[in-house]
């Protein structure tokens, strides 16, 4: 039975094993997203009379589970997505962690798996961060991709219906893992093409689309190859009219109002919307200067308003229509941000003004200061830490 004297994660007990056979680093061209993994990870385990077990950094390698495991058949299965950031200074940064923090806990507890001390996993994120050093490129645009993963690890509940129906996992395994990443497009910032689609819906009212749950991905992967056999790089998914996220990204556009202002519009966190970083630091830097004072690629005289509000396709067509709608981009930790070029819908495509194949100058601005903040080239209100 669980007890409140249960461990919680203690980051000051680890135990650290490194590996005597450190791999290779491929070249940077060849550093493709996700592709490589470094060569540690975080591993600690739950168990509901003990609560988690001192955490190990170890040697990279294979997990051995139960195949009954509660997250192979109910996907009791969180993650997150963050980036440490080597610094032309030779300095290691995380860039807002604690909001990684703040939603894999939301996350752990939509799906009832065990909570932890998320302040722990920060300080052992930092560890892992210091120990794979080597692998992070010393070059602007490149960083270490940071997989922090949550599973349910609790077999022997395959019988529905019964006293041992489909019950929460009370095991649990937290493990974290990385992997260098380039640019994320080589291309340089091309933008990329969007095909809204409205018949598969990725999350809906009192949905799970809010948080970071393995379920909310798996059955995104058709209709994104469905997208791309259409000649479309990602899917902008719909919930009726209205649009939400544009692949794993959060989506903006750009609209000229009739004062010479441009409104930067992306749709409102309504539960249907994950909570994006990205997004979060996007919206904070137009607030905090809507013209030229840190965003200089804005025309000046431009004032940006950042709204977030319900955002149509009737409205896209009509903005489009009146040659209002002047940017659209999608923003994530993978990549920051993208331009989008073109966005299908009902066999017809709303394009985007074409900036010389580049980003307008609302995406270039908050893509060239993001990456500032992130490498330690500019500070900003304590969001990239050493
Ligand atoms: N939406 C979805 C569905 C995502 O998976 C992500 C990536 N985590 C984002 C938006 C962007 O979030 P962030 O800026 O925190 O990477």
């Amino acid at each position: 039975k669980p007890s409140t004297s249960l461990w919680d994660l203690d980051a000051s007990q680890v135990k650290v094993t490194l590996t005597d056979a450190p791999k290779v680093i491929p070249p940077l061209e060849s550093l493709k997203f996700g592709q490589v993994m470094t060569d540690h990870m975080i591993v600690a385990t739950f168990h509901p009379q003990t609560g988690w077990s001192i955490p190990e950094i170890k040697p990279y390698g294979p997990i051995c589970l139960d195949p009954a495991s509660s997250c192979f058949h109910y996907s009791t299965s969180v993650f997150e997505g963050m980036k440490a950031y080597m610094g032309a200074d030779g300095k290691t940064r995380l860039f807002r962690p604690e909001l990684n923090m703040a939603r894999i806990k939301r996350s752990v507890d939509r799906v009832a798996l065990p909570a932890f001390n998320t302040g722990a996993l920060i300080t052992l994120i930092r560890r892992l961060v210091t120990i794979e050093e080597r692998w992070i490129p010393k070059l602007s645009g490149y960083s270490l991709y940071i997989r922090p993963t949550v599973i349910g690890t609790r077999p022997g509940k395959l019988v529905f219906l019964t006293s041992l129906g489909v019950t929460a996992s009370d095991q649990a395994m937290l493990y974290v893992i990385c992997s260098p990443a380039g640019p994320y497009f080589r291309s340089g910032m091309r933008p990329t093409s969007l095909l809204a689609v409205g018949e598969n819906v990725r999350a809906w009212p009192g949905g799970t689309g809010c948080y970071k749950l393995s379920l909310n991905y798996g059955s995104t992967m058709k209709p994104l190859k469905d997208a791309e056999r259409q000649g479309y790089n990602q899917v902008l998914w719909l919930l009726g009219e209205q649009v939400t996220e544009a692949g794993a990204m959060n989506f903006f556009v750009v609209v000229k109002r009739d004062d010479d202002g441009w409104d930067v519009i992306t749709p409102a966190l309504d539960g249907t919307i994950l909570p994006g970083v990205t997004r979060d630091s996007c919206l904070a830097l137009m607030a905090a200067h809507p013209s030229r004072t840190i965003l200089p690629q804005i025309p000046d005289g431009v004032c940006l308003h950042p709204q977030e509000r319900t955002i149509t396709m009737s409205d896209l067509v009509q903005w489009d229509t009146e040659g209002r709608l002047l940017e659209a981009f999608s923003v994530g930790t993978a990549a920051i941000v993208t331009a989008v070029g073109r966005i299908g819908y009902n066999g017809k495509d709303i394009r985007i003004p074409d900036y010389e194949g580049g980003p307008g100058p609302v995406a270039k601005a908050l893509y060239e200061r993001i990456l500032e903040i992130q490498d330690g080239r500019v500070k900003w209100e304590g969001w990239s830490t050493i």
